[in-house]
C-alpha cells in the first residue's frame, strides 16, 4: 500500500507532540462530499478551511492531507454527540482525532473491495503507531459527532460490522526490547511472539545469511 502526500494548508500544527498521551487518539470515518480529486482540490482550495488526515479512492488510493501530529478541520461542530469518547473528553475533537474520508457519497458510503483493504490497512497503522484500541469505541464515525447534520456521514452502506470484525481479529503488536530499548515491531499468537528476525538479530550485533534454496537463516558473530 502506498500513501501519497498531498498537502492541505488548513490544520492545526502539533496537536499530538507525544507520542504518549495520557488518551489515545480517536480514528473518525467519513464519507466524502464529492470524488477523491474533488476532495483534493477542495483541500487544497486556499478558501476552503476545510482538510482531513486521509482521503481513500475507489481504486484503493490514499491520499494525506496532514500530518497525523496536526489537528485536521474535519469534523465541524459537535452537536447531539453519541460516542462515549466525544462526550467524555469534551472540547473540539480535531485536537484529538485522526480522520480518513472515503470516497462513496454517490453509493450510500459502499465502498469498493480495493478501497475496503487500503482502509483497513491504514487504520491498523495508525492506530499501531499511537496505540489505539481497535474497538467502536475508539474509531468512530462522523455522526457520532453530529447526529444532527451527518447522520449519513459515513452512508448507511459503510461496511462497519466487517471492519470491525477484521480489526478484532488483527494480531496484537509487540515491542521487541533490547535491555529497554525497542528494535522493532513484532505480534502476537498463541503466546508466542514473532518479529523480523534480521531487524532483531542485526540489533543484537550478528550477521544474517539467508539461504533461498535451502530456506534456511544463519546467524554469526
Ligand atoms: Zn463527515
Amino acid at each position: 500500500m502506498l500513501i501519497e502526500w498531498k498537502g492541505s494548508p488548513h490544520f492545526t500544527p502539533l496537536v499530538r507532540p507525544h507520542r504518549n498521551l495520557p488518551e489515545p487518539p480517536l480514528i473518525v470515518l467519513h464519507t466524502m462530499a464529492g470524488s477523491l480529486a474533488g476532495t483534493l482540490a477542495h483541500f487544497q482550495s486556499p478558501h476552503s478551511l476545510v482538510s482531513s488526515h486521509y482521503g481513500v479512492g475507489r481504486k484503493g488510493e490514499i491520499h494525506q492531507y496532514v500530518d497525523e501530529k496536526d489537528g485536521a478541520w474535519t469534523n465541524g461542530r459537535v452537536n447531539k454527540p453519541s460516542a462515549d469518547q466525544i462526550i467524555q473528553r469534551g472540547g473540539n475533537p480535531n485536537r484529538y482525532t485522526i480522520t480518513i474520508e472515503f470516497e462513496g457519497k454517490d453509493r450510500g458510503g459502499a465502498i469498493d473491495e480495493p478501497q475496503y483493504q487500503a482502509g483497513l490497512w491504514l487504520i491498523k497503522q495508525i492506530a499501531a503507531r499511537w496505540k489505539i484500541p481497535l474497538t467502536r469505541d475508539y474509531i468512530i464515525g462522523h455522526y457520532e459527532i453530529d447526529s444532527v447534520n451527518k447522520p449519513s456521514c459515513p452512508g448507511p452502506f459503510f461496511p462497519w460490522s466487517r471492519l470491525m470484525k477484521d480489526l478484532e481479529s488483527t494480531l496484537p503488536m509487540v515491542s521487541i526490547c533490547h535491555q529497554g530499548t525497542p528494535i522493532a515491531m513484532g505480534y502476537l499468537d498463541s503466546g508466542t511472539t514473532y518479529g523480523p528476525i534480521r531487524k532483531i538479530a542485526e540489533a543484537l550485533g550478528y550477521t544474517v545469511k539467508w539461504d533461498e534454496l535451502s530456506k534456511k537463516v544463519d546467524l554469526s558473530k
